[in-house]
């Protein structure tokens, strides 16, 4: 089989498009042919290093795909059956061996692109608005970087829970696109300092949460934009690890919170796994969640997807294609 693998660390550069051995699933595991896989900033930082990697290894956390084989002591799975995940090891391939406690049935009215594209960044959404910060009616969100992946599935979730989203995005047509999403107001955070246009929209008082994937680049503005006891969370770093801060800083600013969480912990049991991948696709399939794939490419053109994405040139998801 094709797979894409990564020998060292660094650029794009170095996904390289191989010929491998197709895997055998062991104990709990299954066999899966990849149908689409879903491109994630985390395969970025895993090829850079920044996420500690054992190498070499098959980039690629996330899939749809059928099962081709189940290894022993599997129950529950059978070949010809079509399964999503989020949290695999070398879904840049064209096949996969994964546990199968980490895969989710597919329902049928959610077809394979919008699997792949939806799981990952679509529970990402789910347990931001729903665990890590409740949202309310009637409570304000700042979303940055709202027409990205996760972006656009967070402002209609945010939505969804009956809050007012201020959205941040680069340029016009990741407004018009954050707007589509449902975003009440939308700053264009290239050309327009963001806390400022934060305090202006909400009459001073701030907002009351604060979901931030930009990272390093937009720490200040979030902390600025908080009303008192407002929380932010910092759940990625797409331009840059938040660089160590003074926890009297979050004094300063009205008795803030600040968290950092990541998926994994939030889908850590088979439960909640389950209910969250079953809520996301479930609004997928009513039609209630839009699903915008911003691109597919073949799966030996890997390293232009990656480069896309970390270039500030995409919207939406990215797929890679095998064959
Ligand atoms: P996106 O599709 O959102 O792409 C990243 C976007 O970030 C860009 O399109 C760009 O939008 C914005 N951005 C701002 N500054 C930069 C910069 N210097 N370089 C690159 N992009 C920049 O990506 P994802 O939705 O896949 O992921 C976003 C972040 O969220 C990543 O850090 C990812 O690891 C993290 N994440 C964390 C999870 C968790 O559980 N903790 C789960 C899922 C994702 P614009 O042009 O509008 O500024």
């Amino acid at each position: 089989m094709h797979a894409i693998r990564i020998e060292q660390h660094g650029g794009p550069e170095v996904l390289a498009y191989r010929q491998v051995p197709v895997p055998e699933p062991a104990q709990g595991q299954v066999l899966v042919r990849i149908l689409a896989a879903g491109v994630n900033f985390i395969d970025t930082y895993q090829r850079e290093g920044l996420y500690q990697m054992t190498l070499p290894f098959t980039p690629g956390l996330e899939a749809c795909a059928v099962v081709e084989r189940v290894g022993p002591g599997v129950s529950g799975l059978k070949p010809g059956d079509r399964v999503a995940y989020a949290s695999g090891r070398g879904s840049y391939a064209e096949y996969n061996v994964v546990d199968a406690a980490i895969l989710v049935p597919v329902p049928a009215g959610v077809d394979d692109r919008a699997a792949a594209a939806v799981l990952l960044q679509g529970m990402t959404a789910h347990y931001l608005v729903h665990s890590t910060f409740p949202l309310q009616r009637g409570q304000t969100a700042l979303i940055h970087a709202a027409a990205g992946g996760t972006g656009l599935l967070l402002t209609q979730l945010a939505k969804r829970c009956g809050a007012r989203v201020i959205a941040t995005v680069g340029t016009d047509e990741k407004a018009q696109l954050a707007r589509q999403a449902g975003a009440d107001d939308v700053i264009i955070y290239t050309r327009e300092e963001v806390a400022p246009a934060v305090r202006k929209l909400t009459d001073g008082e701030g907002v009351h949460v604060a979901y931030d994937s930009v990272g390093k680049s937009t720490w200040e503005a979030s902390l600025s934009s908080l009303r008192r006891r407002g929380m932010l969370v910092t759940f990625g770093n797409a331009s840059g690890p938040v660089q160590p801060f003074a926890p009297l800083e979050l004094m300063k600013h009205g008795s803030l919170y600040v968290t950092r969480p990541t998926l994994f912990d939030y889908t850590a049991t088979r439960a909640e796994l389950l209910e969250r991948a079953g809520a996301v696709l479930g609004w997928v399939a009513a039609g209630e969640l839009a699903v915008r794939i911003g691109g597919t490419y073949p799966m030996e053109r890997a390293a232009d997807a990656q480069r896309d994405l970390t270039g500030r040139k995409t919207t939406g998801k990215l797929l890679l294609l095998p064959g």
